[in-house]
């Protein structure tokens, strides 16, 4: 497969003060590859959204390195960083905050293109705007309204627009739809998987439980406070998970067929997820884990691939 993206033991952590430190990301590792979406799973606060931001180069890394076709993310200098931030895109969980109030439409979607002067007139940019309303399920006579004149999922799609503006390659998409009615979620998966295809997109898509995210990620990494606890394809992931954490996670989702849905057993994490600046001795999840046994406050279970590409840190499997 083609990497596109690569990180390797990725840190980030925060100086919260009196001496005490958030590790907000703790030591990830994956690949994306081109083309493909890969979910990036784990309740709030698990530092999901800190790990894209740090891709993106909007904090810096504690440690570790973030690779971009084969550049290194945080060692750039201002020309390569500003490639780098045309060819990478973000879209945000709440696109009404996201967008200024005070622009048209027209305005918003145009901004990337000023800043990186990709058109030579206002009438090009224009037309590029209006293409690309075209391309998320909008049209040009929206371009001169303003964002609190539409709905969740219309401005859903003026925040896509806009990420689009500027031809990416890659797209950060941090909880796009959870701020969204159900019946508006599927329009704009959709929306994103057409696009995906049109213009050989790549996707990083953050979210907090599974139930969206198996159906649209080609692979699935799941994090737990701070720390990847395991990845492999959708599919693997979905039919033979092997960290608790993931079973756990699964087994939250409804499955539609009552007679499934009767005889499942829901596994009922106890406790509250532990604070980042206090985390856990060992494996981070033992104080919630319904299998933790003594070792698992002493060691820290090691990241290894358990069968090709099915990546797992838990002392159950060493
Ligand atoms: Fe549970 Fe131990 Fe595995 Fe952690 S290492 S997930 S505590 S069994
Ligand atoms: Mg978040």
């Amino acid at each position: 497969e083609n990497v596109l993206l690569s990180v390797k033991d990725l840190k980030r952590h925060f100086e919260v003060g009196q001496g005490s430190t958030l590790r907000a990301v703790d030591g990830i590792s994956f690949e994306i590859f081109k083309g493909e979406t890969f979910g990036l799973v784990g309740e709030s606060g698990c530092g999901k959204s800190t790990a894209g931001r740090t891709i993106l180069g909007l904090y810096n890394r504690t440690e570790g390195d973030v690779l971009f076709e084969e550049k290194n993310v945080h060692e750039m200098n201002d020309k390569e960083r500003k490639n780098y931030l045309k060819k990478m895109q973000m879209i945000f969980q709440d696109p009404y905050a996201s967008l200024n109030p005070r622009s048209t439409v027209l305005e918003i979607i145009a901004e990337p293109m000023e800043i990186h002067k990709l058109y030579n007139s206002k009438k090009e940019v224009k037309e590029r705007v209006y293409e690309l309303l075209e391309d998320v399920g909008l049209n040009r006579d929206h371009a001169n309204r303003y964002p609190h004149e539409f709905s969740g999922g219309q401005r859903q799609r003026i925040g896509i627009a806009r990420a689009l503006a500027l031809d990416p390659e890659f797209i950060i998409a941090d909880e796009p739809i959870s701020a969204l009615d159900v019946s508006v979620q599927a329009q704009v998966v959709k929306l994103l998987q057409r696009l995906q295809k049109e213009k050989g997109l790549t996707y990083l898509f953050i979210a907090h439980d599974l139930s969206m995210v198996k159906y649209i990620s080609d692979r699935i990494g799941v994090m737990y406070l701070g720390h990847m606890v395991e990845l492999t394809t959708s599919s693997q992931l979905y039919d033979s998970p092997l960290h608790p954490y993931t079973q756990a996670l699964l087994s939250a989702i409804p499955i539609p067929d009552p007679d499934i849905e009767e005889s499942r057993q829901r596994i009922i994490l106890q406790g509250e997820l532990p604070s980042p600046i206090n985390p856990p001795s060992g494996c981070v999840f033992r104080t919630r884990c319904p299998h933790a046994m003594a070792i698992c406050s002493e060691k820290k279970p090691i990241w290894q691939e358990q069968e090709p590409g099915h990546f797992v840190a838990c002392h159950l499997y060493n």
